[in-house]
């Protein structure tokens, strides 16, 4: 714009002042247009991922994904000691700054996690972090990165441990996952993050967050959980930490689906499929609230969650090297 404005003042002639002016009215609406088909392709997005939605959930609402549960145990990642060692060493910096070394508090969380992935021989390394922001991770599918915000807005067990189950479930797309963004990289890399293949794979792994949270649902209900208490939970963060979403961008692309469409996918595969019970808080979840709320002073130190940013060691071109799965890969240099 500011280059059409320099070029009409040395243009004298008045018919090149108008060309220059319609130019610029015509950029103008061209921009315009191009905001306008950018909101129609993330309605259209929208629509087909809402799409896509529906046909999870009836492929983990079918006989079939029932019946194949029980080979669900081959595809849960387990690393060994030394790379296990190797992802703890390599740890960002901004996980360790808020790391909580409260043992009893570990102790408590652990029993809740590790009685639940009993039956899968799931072990993750635990690391809490003191902080207001409610978030859960996994690190290279090893550490389980968890907040005491999240801690402290869990209501019962079983919402503890959808959440849980939830990143337990990436194990089963992990190597998807991983080329995917590896390809997301590169498209950045390319300078084609704007384009439809970027937003082919950032659907993709928008997907991937649905059939974690369907096979969450599924891992629920096979532990007799009543669900009902997660999606008011998911609903409640996203309303009070509207840029959670952002928070859980990779590189820049926003790659979680909105709560409303998880709400809805776990609501639809438990409905009438998980035994109705009470809320059920375990004697180490009433420990872990007790201890929670003389831990408070630590949390108000925090004042802008927001600028909080667990990507830190993900950068653009960068390929996930010290991901445990690249870790044990020789071929993995840069
Ligand atoms: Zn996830």
């Amino acid at each position: 714009m500011s280059l059409t404005v320099s070029r009409s003042r040395t243009a004298l002639n008045s018919i090149t002042l108008l060309f220059f002016c319609y130019a610029a009215i015509s950029a103008a609406l061209a921009s315009h247009r191009d905001q306008d088909a950018s909101i129609q392709r993330s309605n259209h997005q929208e629509a087909t991922i809402k799409l896509d939605a529906d046909r999870i959930i009836r492929e983990y609402s079918s006989p079939q994904a029932i019946a194949e549960m029980p080979q669900w145990k081959q595809l849960i990642i387990s690393v060994d000691q030394r790379t296990r060692a190797a992802i703890l060493t390599n740890l960002p910096a901004s996980y360790r700054k808020y790391e909580n070394h409260n043992k009893t508090l570990h102790a408590k969380l652990s029993a809740i996690i590790d009685r639940a992935l009993d039956r899968y021989n799931k072990r993750y390394s635990l690391l809490i972090l003191t902080h207001t922001q409610p978030s859960i991770m996994h690190e290279n599918y090893t550490v389980l990165v968890i907040t005491t915000g999240l801690l402290e807005r869990i209501p019962d067990d079983a919402a503890l441990l959808m959440f849980l189950f939830h990143e337990t479930a990436h194990d089963f797309f992990a190597e998807e996952s991983i080329r995917l963004k590896d390809a997301l990289n590169q498209l950045v890399v390319d300078k084609k993050a704007n384009g439809p293949e970027a937003q082919q794979l950032v659907r993709q792994l928008i997907l991937i967050e649905l059939k974690c949270d369907a096979v969450a649902a599924r891992l629920a209900i096979a532990a007799g959980l009543d669900t009902a208490s997660f999606g008011n939970v998911l609903l409640k963060i996203y309303k009070d930490y509207p840029d959670q979403l952002n928070g859980l961008s990779y590189i820049g692309f926003n790659i979680h689906p909105s709560p409303q469409l998880r709400a809805h996918v776990i609501q639809s595969i438990t409905a009438g499929q998980a035994p109705p019970k009470r809320s059920i808080k375990s004697p180490e979840l009433k420990e872990i609230k007790r201890i929670l709320s003389s831990e408070r002073l630590i949390d108000s130190v925090l004042t802008n969650p927001s600028n909080w940013n667990v990507q830190s060691t993900f950068m653009p071109g960068q390929r996930q090297c010290f991901r445990g799965w690249y870790i044990e890969n020789s071929s993995c240099s840069s």
